[in-house]
């Protein structure tokens, strides 16, 4: 399973159909500062699920949409598409059946965000999944930003532990984890409900 292309269309600074193609082996992004550079990044972490406006460097999601230039106005919509090789059939079950993975994210003002892979709907969850059972995701430790590292020496131990799940790839686990918590919880409530219930009939 590997990354082959990273398309932007209203992204940040990316207003125009923009590909970025990631070759085997390494990929180099250089410019001059303010060039776009983090904003290719961030469009990696948000089709994969980042939903913290503050990783976008940003005060509400929908600020990853292109907002106007001297020259061009606004958009009403961002979209980020990823196209993933899968020839190696290494994508986690669900998504294992098809060569080339390509999943879309699209943010419209007022509207909010929606999903695709392979041009199905599904849910943040899904997409959020499939990364972190790939061990990759928005949040994976891969993925190194801008004063990161001085943040991981200072973190406190429970940060650090989130980081060492990630790199493991068991924080899809963690996820289901907690919301098999919360269906838990929500059974529990309902049984106290029943039994107030046949109380008062008794
Ligand atoms: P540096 O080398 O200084 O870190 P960089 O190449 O990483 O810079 P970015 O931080 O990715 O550059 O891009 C910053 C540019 O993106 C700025 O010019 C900023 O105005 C532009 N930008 C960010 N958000 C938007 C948006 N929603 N609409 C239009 N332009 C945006």
């Amino acid at each position: 399973m590997r990354f082959s292309k990273l398309r932007l269309t209203g992204f940040k600074s990316f207003v125009d159909p923009t590909d970025l193609i990631i070759g085997s082996g390494r990929t180099g992004v250089v410019g001059p500062n303010g060039c776009g550079k983090s904003n290719l990044l961030e469009a990696l972490r948000w089709v994969m699920g980042e939903n913290r406006p503050t990783a976008m460097r940003g005060g509400g999601m929908e600020d990853v949409i292109f907002a106007g230039s001297g020259s061009r106005g606004a958009r009403n919509f961002a979209e980020v598409t990823i196209h993933i090789d899968n020839a190696d059939r290494l994508a986690p079950a669900g998504f294992n059946d098809a060569d080339h993975i390509e999943i879309v994210r699209r943010i419209t003002r007022d509207v909010g965000s929606a999903y695709q892979v392979n041009g199905k709907d599904v849910r943040a969850r899904d997409v959020q999944m499939l990364f972190a059972d790939a061990s990759t995701g928005a949040h994976s430790p891969a993925l190194v930003r801008q004063g990161q590292i001085s943040e991981l020496i200072n973190a406190k131990p429970k940060s650090r532990r989130r980081i060492l799940e990630e790199a493991a790839g068991i924080s899809g686990l963690y996820q289901r984890r907690h919301e098999a918590e919360l269906k838990l919880k929500g059974a529990e409530a309902n049984l106290t409900r029943v039994d107030d219930t046949v109380d008062q009939l008794a």
